[in-house]
């Protein structure tokens, strides 16, 4: 769509729910929203936060009469209250649209079986992947999580073509079908996986053991859910819909707009949303919008694979670091697995920070302790104990795997 017409999309947004949402009543109160039209205009407008839905708990940010709201998810975050996020009929239905674009992009149609392993209720949004396949008239298999053994008896059974995940989760399933030597069984062609940031490695060790394609897909609860957004088959950058949501990349610290093309924090305005809709929320997700067209010839246009959190960093001997780096450093270095855990202690007040590593059968630990000592030296500035274990050793996550642990007082 054509930036003009989306900036004055959201410009009527901005008017609506400044005059009917109570949180956005207050966040707005004093600027001069009616006569305000241009894209630099709307880069002045604040930011909206988790925090600010949070003290917005349960309904402040509902923009229409709670009578017109059908259904509520909630997103959980990791700390403080939860963030209730309120759906009208029409918000459920553009949801399962683009949920069915998704489902198009990565080449699904009614004649896949979809098994949707996501969870079903308040806080998850497996109802969104259902009502997207049922749209496309595809086979849903709603699962959800857990008991991976029958997961994988009625995928045999039933003979699903596509799997729906974390990429966590895609894993436990890969490793629990070679363990029972199922691969002949398993009929899956795609695998759908969304909400965690996940490495060419995890991809690899998937595609080893059930040789599907993966698709990316893109979303959070405060926008809809996962949905907004997905790769193609060319697999370079995952389409969003930009004729529900305006995308912006900002400086995650000074809040400026970057450039087209620069990595940055995604911020988001759901112009189109009903319940709750959201203006420049901050999605802490660190991503960069690709400039160009997508050789697929799709007009929507493309985010770039999400590299980690702008709220993920870690500070360790007074060097900032992201996950995102250590996990790039063992994605370098032969015979490493994709499983790791960053582990911070201190000692007499000192930072100490363990990386602990699988390795790949029949690899020589020691030499690849010294390099990983030595990459991290050179790529992070910090001296790290390395912890090498067999592969397996790591527990394995259904959901989000938590890889930092921080142990220091
Ligand atoms: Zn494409």
């Amino acid at each position: 769509m054509n930036e003009l017409s989306i900036i004055s999309r959201c410009f009527e947004q901005v008017r609506n729910v400044a005059k009917n949402s109570p949180m956005y009543k207050d966040k707005f109160k004093g600027l001069p929203i009616e006569t305000m039209m241009t894209k630099k205009q709307f880069e002045t407008l604040p930011f909206t936060t988790k925090d600010d839905l949070r003290e917005a708990y349960p309904m402040n940010m509902c923009a229409v009469p709670h009578e017109k709201i059908i259904r509520i998810h909630s997103s959980s975050g990791t700390t403080g209250m939860p963030v209730m996020i309120p759906y009208t009929a029409q918000d459920i239905e553009d949801w399962a649209v683009m949920m069915e674009r998704c489902y198009q992009f990565a080449g699904v149609t009614s004649h896949d079986k979809v098994q949707v392993t996501p969870g079903f209720g308040l806080w998850t949004a497996g109802l969104g992947f259902q009502a997207g396949a049922e749209r496309l008239g595809a086979m849903v298999i709603p699962t959800g999580p857990g008991n991976t053994l029958r997961q994988i008896q009625i995928m045999c059974n039933l003979e699903t073509t596509v799997l729906i995940g974390t990429s966590s989760y895609g894993l436990v399933l890969a490793e629990e079908v070679d363990t029972r030597g199922l691969r002949d069984k398993i009929h899956l062609k795609k695998g759908i996986f969304g909400s965690e940031r996940w490495g060419d490695k995890i991809r690899d060790r998937i595609f080893q053991s059930l040789k599907i394609e993966f698709f990316d897909i893109y979303g959070l609860t405060e926008i809809y859910g996962p949905g907004i957004g997905i790769d193609c088959h060319e697999h370079s950058g995952m389409h969003y819909f930009d004729d529900y949501i305006y995308f912006e990349i900002i400086d995650p610290k000074t809040g400026e707009v970057l450039p087209e093309g620069e990595e940055g924090e995604l911020v988001a305005t759901t112009y189109r949303k009903e319940g709750a809709p959201l203006i420049r929320y901050r999605t802490h997700d660190i991503t960069r919008i690709i400039p160009g067209e997508c050789a697929c010839g799709s007009p929507f246009p493309r985010l770039d694979r999400i590299v980690g959190r702008s709220d993920d960093m870690i500070k360790v001997k007074g060097t900032n670091i992201y996950p995102a780096q250590v996990e790039a450093i063992l994605a370098k270095i032969e015979g490493f697995s994709s499983e790791y855990r960053i582990i911070l202690e201190n000692e007499d007040l000192r930072d100490r920070m363990i990386v602990k590593a699988e390795v790949e059968k029949g690899a020589n630990k020691e030499a690849l302790a010294e390099a990983l000592v030595l990459e991290c030296k050179t790529g992070l500035g910090i001296k790290i104990i390395p912890e090498l274990v067999e592969l397996g050793d790591l527990p394995r996550s259904e959901k989000k795997t938590q890889r930092v642990i921080d142990n220091r007082e």
